[in-house]
């Protein structure tokens, strides 16, 4: 679309081109529904996000493992794209590097993340939810590794994670990837569907009979409008509807964004460790990096760095995480290895204005405001995203889910007028 846009009418609008927003336009636009993404980026995917790296290779600084992948719908629309999937073991399913960690210390810490999910559910299912940490000893061997592991796959510590709502995260545990990354093929999945882009939202006035959506580019007026802005974006712009809807605002407060950024660093003559095999720097605690060797076989590591460390390494700018990470390898494979390194690319999620955060996690007490956030408001305002979906929260495909369920409203409601 012209990037003059002052005054534009369509019949729904689709309020960010994400994984749910792009699922959403593409559900109205196959029943030929007058529809338009409304994008705040220059850019399509949102919080999926491929890179193409002078390296080379194609790099996901956002989602990359297509979870449940026996029952992803991503796996059809990249298998119609003709792209290639990567189906080898994460490096989380397999046992790796014993000469840091020995097998049986892998197998103990494996048996003791088994026992705390057990617990999750037993605590869940008194329906008195609690922060998680609560069901890990204090001081036990284990606790500074659950914490990290933990802490990767939620964005945040265990003191601030719902029980309830982690137990009811649903995983088939089959995890696949795309050679030229899950961001791209999700955002080529919204060719042809219109879109106006480097259009940020700042109100969403819904008091008349057509809504108008005031942007940086002027005004759309539209029937229907589908949200799908990240929680870190709802909660804190109380403005953004008109009138106010403060259970929107509150939910999204009870579902924050936590923060995971990943750095890829190039590893020279990399041969000599196995491909998809993986190390944390520490076992003792939460602010430590993990580091997945020959991700793809190709000659780097893909490091992950989460919740609070993540905060604090971004308040030190782009060099304090490659700085980070030689620390940690160094002490891990000897001084020299330093010269084997060399950092390819980091994106910092909790600066991208219009991410402001990885991926929702729920509080202790909030695992029911997902479906506050999903309702429909005067059946004109609809609200997909990973936030909503009560099962498959923070991933790409629980977004997807969302934003089709989400046009499935629009259309039962345009057959009802
Ligand atoms: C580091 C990292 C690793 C991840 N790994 C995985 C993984 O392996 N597997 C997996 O399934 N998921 C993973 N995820 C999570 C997954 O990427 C997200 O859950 C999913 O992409 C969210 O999609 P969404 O449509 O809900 O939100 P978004 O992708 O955030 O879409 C919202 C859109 O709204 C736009 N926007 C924001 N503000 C405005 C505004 N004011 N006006 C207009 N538009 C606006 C944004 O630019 C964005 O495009 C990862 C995420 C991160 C960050």
């Amino acid at each position: 679309m012209a990037n003059t846009m002052t005054h534009r009418s369509v019949e729904v609008a689709v309020i960010g081109g994400g994984a749910a927003g792009i699922a959403a336009a593409r559900k109205l636009a196959a029943h030929q529904v007058d529809c338009l993404i409304v994008e705040a980026r220059s850019r399509l995917g949102g919080r999926a996000f491929t890179v193409e790296n002078p390296s080379g290779f194609a790099l996901d600084m956002g989602c990359g493992w297509l979870h449940s992948a026996d029952c992803n719908p991503w796996v059809a629309i990249a298998t119609a794209q003709g792209r290639t999937f990567s189906k080898a073991t994460p490096p989380w399913g397999r046992a790796t590097m014993t000469q840091i960690m020995p097998l049986e210390q892998q197998r103990a810490f494996r048996a003791a993340l088994g026992e705390l999910f057990e617990r999750v559910s037993a605590a869940a299912a008194t329906g008195h939810d609690r922060p998680i940490a609560e069901l890990v000893p204090a001081n036990g061997r284990w606790t500074g590794m659950l914490n990290a592991v933990m802490t990767y796959i939620a964005g945040a510590e265990l003191d601030r994670m719902s029980t309830i709502d982690l137990d009811r995260y649903e995983d088939t545990e089959l995890n696949w990837r795309l050679v030229d990354g899950y961001g791209a093929m999700i955002a080529a999945s919204a060719e042809g569907i219109p879109t106006a882009f480097d259009c940020p939202v700042t109100c969403i006035d819904h008091r008349d009979r057509r809504i108008k959506i005031e942007t940086a580019k002027g005004t759309i007026e539209a029937d229907r409008v589908i949200v799908t802005l990240p929680t870190s974006i709802i909660g804190a712009h109380e403005e953004l509807f008109l009138p106010a809807l403060p259970q929107k605002t509150e939910a999204a407060l009870g579902l924050p964004l936590g923060l995971d950024d990943k750095l890829f660093i190039a590893l020279d003559k990399a041969d000599e460790f196995e491909p998809e095999s993986r190390v944390f720097g520490r076992t003792d605690r939460a602010a430590t990096g993990n580091y997945h060797f020959r991700p793809f076989g190709r000659p780097m590591i893909e490091c992950y760095f989460a919740g609070r460390w993540a905060h604090e390494l971004e308040s030190g700018g782009d060099r304090a995480f490659f700085d980070f990470a030689v620390a940690e390898l160094t002490a891990l494979f000897g001084a020299d290895f330093a010269r084997r390194l060399k950092p390819l690319q980091l994106h910092k999620w909790g600066a991208d204005p219009f991410a402001r955060g990885s991926y929702s996690y729920a509080i202790p007490g909030a695992a029911d405001q997902r479906a506050v956030l999903a309702a429909p408001v005067d059946d004109r305002l609809f609200f997909a995203g990973e936030a909503c979906s009560r099962h498959d929260f923070s991933t790409a495909h629980g977004a997807f889910i969302t934003g089709s369920e989400a046009a499935d409203c629009v259309l039962a409601q345009r057959r009802k007028s």
